[in-house]
């Protein structure tokens, strides 16, 4: 299914992209099935947690800062308003701009407007968020009350056109609809391109850079600057002009493939802005791969050669000392798909065998039919094929791979699952900042992690010593493909 800007909401991945939340075998029977459309997904007949897509998308515009959001939901559905405004402090003391709470406010709905409906209560709210804040945009988002209701939330924002001098911009991020929750990221994606972005006035040296938090903004500018263009990093710390001018920009890149495929190439559909497709900037492979992608969009190809030449010089020889000392560590990757695949090749590189990987969902293909390239890049050239789960944040799975398979090291990309196999007593490392392993530095700072992590493991040992497991011994023996049904073509 094509991205399509003429409609109020993006459809679910599930819908678009044929991804799945549960499968359980190796990532060439995964990647072959994908290839094939052979890809059934498995239900599981237990579920111990997952996230919620409108999280995700409410978190990636309460980034912008001058932007509010309006939830229409109860109170409780817009419990991320906290995180979102801690993230967003956070950001302001890293990037440096003013660290003061999100602009998220809900409509608080309760049992009485579950049957008389609330848009009285939705368009006072957002006159009030107006008043009260000033924003340059206001995202209206929805939650499953306000869609199992139907609430007519279009009508609404039309209505307020005439007292509203600022883009009032639906954002449709039901949490029922989808059971991947980066369908989420997606839904934000839809409503910047049909809500914010203007058709180009002109064109920039700037590239548009899809990222989370934005940790090496100055690395990467200054890395930037060596080939004459400026990145802009999104949507964390930008403004609403900011982003309405990214079709101007002369291309697209994004640091996760999973998080950034909507906008990039719904901003190459609608404006021709091109959109860098390569593995993904962790590791030499990748970042090299990734800075060729970017220099032939530029064309600066002459000068990426020269900056790589240097680099390796300076760096390889250092990191093929510490490959010797990584040898034989074997590791379990569980990360959104995008970092597990990105991962396990830059593990790979360091000589850290992967004996089990598991993605929180799994993407068949990216949008406009494209390969995921760094799956696409693992099947072609991993040692030997790995067992591979989609599992997501399913702890209970995850306790079992690890207790049956006892890795040297686990490497995750969400705090809930590595709390867990440190209590297990499994040495952990989490990796949630982004740009983990990015570019030549990068990779010797993160071989250097992994050679920390392994050496010392009083840690995990000492937790593991104190904490009593839930888990029996019956549960964490069984063979992790039993808590799956059976494939539902
Ligand atoms: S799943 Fe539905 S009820 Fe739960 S937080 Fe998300 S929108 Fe609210």
């Amino acid at each position: 299914m094509e991205i399509n800007l003429k409609v109020a909401e993006a459809p679910t991945r599930e819908n678009r992209l044929g991804s799945i939340s549960g499968y359980s075998g190796t990532l060439r029977d995964a990647a072959q099935k994908a290839g094939c459309g052979g890809l059934g997904n498995r239900e599981r007949c237990f579920n111990q947690a997952s996230l919620c897509n409108a999280g995700c998308a409410q978190g990636m515009v309460c980034g912008i800062l001058d932007a509010a959001v309006v939830n229409h939901a109860p109170v409780g559905c817009t419990v991320d308003a906290i995180g979102a405004s801690v993230v967003r402090k956070y950001l302001g003391m890293m990037l440096g701009f003013e660290p003061r709470n999100a602009q998220f406010v809900g409509t608080n709905l309760n049992e009485n407007d579950t049957v008389f409906g609330a848009s009285a209560k939705l368009r006072g709210a957002i006159i009030e968020t107006y008043r009260r804040y000033h924003p340059n945009a206001i995202f209206v988002s929805t939650s499953c009350v306000s869609g199992v209701i139907g609430e007519d939330i279009k009508s609404v924002i039309e209505d307020l056109k005439p007292d509203i001098p600022i883009p009032v911009i639906p954002l449709f991020c039901e949490g029922f609809k989808s059971k991947i929750w980066a369908t989420g990221f997606d839904m934000a994606w839809h409503a910047l391109l049909t809500g914010i972005v203007k058709p180009p006035q002109k064109k920039t040296n700037v590239i548009n850079f899809i990222n989370f938090f934005g940790s090496e903004k100055r690395q990467i500018t200054e890395l930037f600057a060596k080939f004459g263009v400026e990145p802009l990093f999104l949507p964390a710390g930008t403004t609403v002009d900011q982003l309405s001018r990214m079709s101007e920009s002369i291309a697209t890149v994004s640091i996760c493939g999973t998080l950034g495929t909507y906008l990039g190439n719904g901003l190459e559909k609608q404006y021709g802005v091109p959109y860098v497709q390569t593995l993904r900037p962790h590791g030499i492979t990748g970042f090299e791969e990734w800075l060729r992608g970017i220099g032939k969009v530029i064309g600066k190809e002459h000068e990426v050669e020269n900056y790589i030449a240097l680099e390796r010089a300076r760096v390889l020889p250092e990191l093929e000392k510490m490959k010797q000392q990584l040898h034989g560590i074997k590791a379990v990757v569980g990360m959104g798909p995008g970092y597990t695949f990105n991962f396990i090749r830059v593990l790979q590189e360091l000589g850290v065998e992967t004996i089990w990987a598991s993605a929180w969902h799994f993407d068949p293909k990216y949008d406009k039919g494209l390969v995921v390239e760094d799956l696409d890049y693992l099947v072609k050239n991993l040692q030997m094929d790995i067992p591979f789960s989609v599992s997501d944040q399913q702890n209970f799975e995850l306790m079992n791979v690890l207790n049956t398979l006892k890795p040297d090291i686990y490497f995750s990309r969400h705090q809930g699952t590595t709390v867990w196999a440190l209590k297990q007593g499994t040495a952990s490392v989490c990796v949630m900042d982004e740009y983990t392993a990015f570019g030549y530095n990068g990779t010797l700072n993160f071989a250097s992690m992994i050679l920390d992590a392994v050496t010392n493991r009083s840690l995990a040992n000492n937790i593991a010593k104190r904490t009593k497991l839930p888990y029996t011994e019956w549960w964490l023996n069984q063979p992790n493909s039993t808590f799956l049904k059976k494939v539902e073509v």
